[in-house]
């Protein structure tokens, strides 16, 4: 039987696992976001296969078949297995809903269609047929195809059902409307839903913070991740996810002067990001919270206006925080957000001085290999609305980027390493470890960086023992 879903269901796994539920004498079928994205036209090599019956003691037979191995989540019911660059996840057919918070027992004894029912989208839960009777055919009770063409996000169910039996779903809404979203073909969640959702949100509280994370940095990563937040702040739910970023709206006024709206700029400030960096989740994060400081650290000066001094050390110091609410890591990562927090302003900072090479050196030092990085996020953070000056802060942009690699080529500071190092300050001075060490090195350090003496060893000796003898030490030698 030839059907409209043909070509999408060629892969050998389809048939091995039609084969084996034949055998068993249960219904398989294929479910969720593969069957949405044949739809969409795009690739995905993440197969879902829900089975009328015990999902796991498929997954076992398949997986003795194709001599691959299946890993089993006992307490999901659920098991996978690779087979041929696809990673296909079996599950049995639930009455009752089921997802990573639930405290009750899975039970596999539901229908498809009861199994569709308590999907979180109608989009994702259309499916294929495995049974060789009709061999792909489209099983769409709750219009899937529909809303897929339509481009709406709306649940089986009551949405009130749908959000409060797992409140993710709120979360999952937002990510799947940005990320199906094309300028061709955008998705909306729509309006019951979002109501919904306006009524629910509280219950995110009884999430884990870690499956929020998660979503988060999946709506990060869409390439207009802004679309996930402008979503997050209409439907209520910023002050349950990321209540900081909440901070940030809003502009006050005094004396008839108003301040940056630091959202919407945060978020063009996250899309500019997202245009070039090619996927990078940290550097992302970067973006998100670069300004994440300004609503502790303004002030309105009478005569001068708003300020937002020290927003930047401000912010650093609040990433820690804010990672540890989402029980992200504490480790690389994190602390690679918190740099770029905290340097953010020095590029631009540049710009309006005059770009001395001993500027360019401390700016290199202070990024090391992260350079690159914060200089994307320097560009992006670009964002008045006054073409003039855009332009002209671009162009001194580009002066600092070319002065830069030229202080890097001479000079090597990316990487720099101090070419004094403690062990030798105590060998040559007969100390043991004490303050002072730290004083020498940091005083060769510093000549270094403000081109006083070369970054090498012979300088930075002589350099050394001529500031040792200012405070009182000699060679022993
Ligand atoms: P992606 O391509 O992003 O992986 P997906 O649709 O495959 O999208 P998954 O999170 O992998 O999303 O989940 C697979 C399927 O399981 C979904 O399509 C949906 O049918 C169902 N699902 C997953 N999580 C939930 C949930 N919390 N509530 C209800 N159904 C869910
Ligand atoms: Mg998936």
């Amino acid at each position: 039987m030839s059907t409209i879903t043909e070509g999408y269901l060629n892969h050998k796994i389809f048939g091995i696992v039609s084969e084996t539920a034949a055998e068993m004498g249960v219904r398989a079928f294929v479910i969720g976001g593969y069957v949405r994205d044949c739809f969409l036209g795009r690739s995905n090599d993440d197969i879902d296969i829900v089975v009328e019956g015990r999902g796991i003691e498929l997954a076992e037979a398949v997986g003795q078949k194709v001599r691959s191995k299946v890993s089993v989540f006992r307490n999901f019911g659920t098991a996978m297995l690779r087979f041929e660059g696809m990673e296909i996840e079996f599950v049995g057919a639930r009455k009752e809903s089921y997802h990573r918070e639930s405290r009750n027992p899975i039970v596999e004894d539901g229908t498809l269609e009861e199994d569709q029912l308590r999907r979180d989208f109608t989009i994702n839960a259309m499916a294929f047929s495995l049974q060789k009777e009709d061999f792909g055919a489209l099983v769409d009770p709750f219009g899937g195809i529909r809303d897929l063409a339509a481009g709406v996000i709306r649940t089986p169910r009551d949405p009130d059902e749908t959000y409060s039996d797992d409140p993710l779903r709120m979360l999952r809404a937002v990510r799947f409307a940005t990320k199906l979203s094309t300028p061709e073909h955008p998705f909306a969640i729509v309006p019951e839903s979002m109501d919904s959702i306006r009524r629910m949100a509280p219950r995110m509280e009884i999430l884990s913070r870690e499956r929020i994370a998660e979503e988060l940095n999946k709506i990060l990563l869409c390439p207009r991740p802004s679309m996930g937040f402008r979503l997050m702040d209409e439907a209520g739910m910023l002050p349950y996810v990321l209540p900081d970023l909440q901070a940030l709206k809003g502009v006050e006024t005094m004396d008839g002067k108003g301040h940056k709206e630091n959202f919407s700029h945060t978020l063009q400030v996250l899309d500019n990001v997202a245009e070039v960096d090619g996927g990078k989740l940290w550097l992302r994060w970067a973006a998100l919270l670069h300004d994440i400081g300004k609503p502790r650290s303004k002030r309105f000066a009478p005569g001068l206006g708003w300020t937002f001094h020290g927003h930047n050390v401000i912010g650093a110091k609040m990433v820690p925080g804010i990672f540890k609410s989402l029980k992200m890591t504490q480790g690389d990562e994190m602390k690679y957000v918190q740099k770029l927090v905290d340097l953010h302003l020095r590029p631009i900072a540049l710009v309006d001085e005059e770009v001395t090479d001993s500027a360019v050196r401390r700016l290199l030092f202070d990024a090391g290999n992260d350079i690159g990085d914060l200089m994307i996020l320097c560009n992006a953070d670009i964002t008045s609305k006054n073409p003039a000056k855009v332009a002209r802060i671009r162009a001194n942009f580009e002066l600092v980027k070319q002065k830069m690699s030229e202080v890097e080529q001479k000079d090597e500071i990316r990487n720099f390493k101090n070419p004094i190092d403690g062990a030798y300050v105590m060998e040559v001075f007969g100390i043991p470890p004490c303050q002072e060490i730290g004083i020498l090195k940091e005083a060769v350090k510093n000549a270094i960086l403000d081109g006083e003496i070369g970054n090498n060893f012979a300088e930075a000796d002589a350099l050394m023992r001529q500031k040792a003898a200012e405070i009182g030490l000699h060679p022993v030698k």
